[in-house]
């Protein structure tokens, strides 16, 4: 499996011009490398103008709504992101279920209908600084996972395909991200990192099983940069990175994507 890289732009930059120089810039410098996947997740006003007309630079989007299509001013639908290109969706986004009230239960339906859609989740989790001083990590975690997934197992029932239902569900990827760690120069431990890997691995393992456990990717996010980013794959065995921050400096993500490949 490919390391995948994913850049979160969030609410950056402010304009057109400046939002495809550094997707193409960053397209310049991952033109080359074929054994990572890089994704670049821009605010969806962008998305359309800068779909890749190769392969070398995936787009995502950062959210969308859990319904296809409707009377819901001022929503984009996981069909619709689909439809111009989108592969990726962010699901979950710490600063997303801070800012907007995203409750674990919006999360669930919003994941169904990117797996629905047939694109590839990527869904974010992770402890604020108090849950973890208070040593709650893992049961926040827990929670987090079985909310977010709920439901998402009774495919199996429904549909009556065992095979149905794990098709959809490998897609996911799960993107420890603790919210401590995030825009605040404080980067995670790497071995602090590989345990959460390791739990996220088990949770899953018990909610549908081994197999999938073992496909789905695991990526952290948080104050990744050039320099700390080789760690998390090669010493912690992760499979990828959520980069936001600096994402928005072509040159350093560029670095970061070759750092971890060598
Ligand atoms: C993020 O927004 O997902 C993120 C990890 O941000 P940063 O890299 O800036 O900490």
């Amino acid at each position: 499996m490919k390391t995948l890289i994913v850049a979160n732009w969030k609410c950056n930059p402010t304009t057109l011009a400046e939002a495809k120089w550094l997707f193409d810039s960053v397209k310049k410098g991952v033109k080359k490398i074929k054994k990572a996947e890089v994704v670049v997740c821009p605010p969806s006003i962008y998305l359309s103008e800068l779909k890749s007309q190769d392969s070398t630079l995936k787009i995502g989007a950062q959210n969308c709504f859990w319904e296809k299509e409707g009377a819901y001013t001022g929503e984009i639908s996981a069909l619709m992101l689909k439809n111009i290109g989108c592969q990726y969706i962010i699901v979950g986004h710490s600063e997303r279920r801070k800012y907007f009230n995203e409750t674990d239960e919006i999360v669930n339906k919003k994941l169904k209908s990117v797996l629905d859609a047939g694109l590839l989740p990527i869904l974010c989790i992770g402890e604020t600084k108090k849950e973890r001083d208070q040593g709650k990590t893992d049961k926040v975690l827990k929670k987090q996972i079985e909310t977010d997934l709920k439901g998402i197992k009774n495919l199996k029932a429904t549909l009556r395909g065992v095979r149905f239902a794990s098709s959809k569900i490998k897609n996911l990827i799960l993107a420890y991200e603790p919210i401590w760690a995030i825009g605040s120069g404080k980067p995670c431990d790497v071995e602090e990192a590989q345990k959460a890997g390791l739990l996220i691995k088990k949770i899953i393992s018990n909610l549908f099983n081994i197999k999938i456990a073992e496909k789905i990717q695991i990526l952290y996010g948080g104050s990744v940069n050039s320099k700390n980013a080789e760690g998390y794959i090669k010493e912690a065995g992760l499979d990828g990175l959520l980069v936001g921050g600096a994402s928005l400096k072509s040159n350093e993500f560029v670095r970061i994507v070759k750092s971890v490949l060598n």
